[in-house]
């Protein structure tokens, strides 16, 4: 077993947008950081449809070559019918390029990147490393977890593995483009719902489910894909799924820090429980978890944990205890009944005005 730093100030696992935020943050401030990504290259196969908020500006630099296209808002379609057109401009980005261009930016602050190396156990202050078959210690007086849904460090602060959705997606090509994001439920997609993110000539085409029902996902893609293609939204069916994965949906996990550990972005649960939308989300907590190291760095670890769940609560909780509400409820009184379906599907997606009066 190697060592190969022990003076890390913080060490941050995780690079995609919450690690390298938080990265940069703390660099800038003259910590010593270290970023340990297990993928081989930041941003490579990115695990998302990349639509933002346009309020993302002010949290993260965009440059007009990380926006694949913008949009002017959300289309809702239930049972196939068309139910809401919300104006909330937006971005889809290039996101693998983003993810890029955010890690580049903390290792130009002076953060210590390394890529294709996995941490795989963290016990006080020394995390171990898995890097080309060899394991590696390196200590840090802080430790961030960034790691996203089935974080390892969420774990080690006592959190089960958390509520999630599963997903599917493939880009196809575009009959034409769409100016804005198309949203679709219906009742065969338990839990979830489908996109249709316009990138150009091509979209996101996706399809998320509650990972009870993982078994039919890519049965039920392939059938929705069909029906953009009749509908002459979608040219064909080329190749299948190429991307994917778990999208937190529970809500904030329980613990969100001790002394030393602290979690943001999906490992933080800060992916919004109803949309699924974490990206930005993940960006404002690396700045918030950056904040409270800074602080603790200068104050004292005690009052570290105290003060990242009050800042992430007040970023979050009421805003998540909404949506968990009526996720709850949309999931325990699914029907196959259009007419009540339509209705569930009202009061549960934040595009009606039902989701905020009950
Ligand atoms: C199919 C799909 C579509 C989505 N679409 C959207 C969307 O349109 N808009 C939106 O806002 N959100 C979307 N999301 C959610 C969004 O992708 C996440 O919320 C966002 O990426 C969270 O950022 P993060 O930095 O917390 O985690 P991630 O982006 O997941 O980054 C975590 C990083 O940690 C690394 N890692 C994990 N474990 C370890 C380890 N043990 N050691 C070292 N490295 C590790 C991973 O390789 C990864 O690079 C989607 C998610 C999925 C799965």
């Amino acid at each position: 077993m190697k060592k190969i730093s022990d003076n890390y100030d913080v060490i941050v696992i995780g690079a995609g947008p919450a690690g390298s935020t938080a990265a940069r943050r703390l660099a800038q401030t003259g910590l010593q950081v270290l970023i340990a990504e297990q993928r081989q290259s930041v941003g490579d196969h990115v695990q998302c449809a990349e639509f933002v908020p346009q309020m993302i500006t002010k949290y993260a630099g965009l440059r007009s070559i990380d926006v694949a296209q913008q949009l002017n808002g959300i289309k809702t379609y239930i049972n196939g019918e068309a139910a809401s057109v919300v104006r909330a401009p937006g971005y889809v980005l290039h996101r693998s390029r983003w993810d890029k261009e955010l890690a580049d930016a903390a290792v130009a602050a002076g953060a210590n990147l390394m890529t294709g190396v996995r941490a795989v156990h963290v016990n006080g202050s020394v995390v171990t490393l898995l890097c080309g078959g060899e394991y590696q210690e390196v200590t840090g007086k802080f430790i961030l977890g960034c790691d996203g849904p089935c974080s390892l460090i969420s774990k080690q602060l006592g959190n089960k593995q958390a509520e999630t959705c599963i997903a599917l997606q493939q880009e196809l090509t575009l009959v034409k483009p769409l100016n804005y994001a198309e949203v679709y439920f219906d009742p065969a997609w338990y839990g979830g719902y489908a996109w249709v993110f316009s990138k150009g000539t091509t979209a996101n085409v996706g399809l998320a489910v509650h990972t009870s029902h993982t078994g039919r996902l890519k049965e039920l893609l392939t059938d929705f894909c069909r029906t953009l293609v009749t509908r002459q939204i979608v040219q064909a069916i080329t190749g299948s799924a190429t991307t994917g994965g778990l999208i937190p949906s529970g809500g904030l996990v329980p613990c969100l820090a001790n002394r030393h550990l602290l979690v943001a972005g999906d490992a933080a649960g800060c992916t919004h429980p109803i949309t699924g939308g974490g990206i930005m989300n993940a960006v404002v907590s690396g700045q918030l978890a950056a904040t409270a190291v800074i602080e603790a760095t200068a104050q004292g670890i005690e009052q570290l944990a105290k003060s990242y769940t009050a800042a992430i609560q007040a970023e979050y909780g009421r805003q998540f205890a909404i949506a968990c509400d009526r996720l709850a409820n949309r999931n325990q009184e699914w029907t196959g009944n259009n007419a009540e379906f339509t209705a569930l599907i009202r009061r549960s997606w934040i595009a009606f005005p039902e989701y905020y009066t009950q």
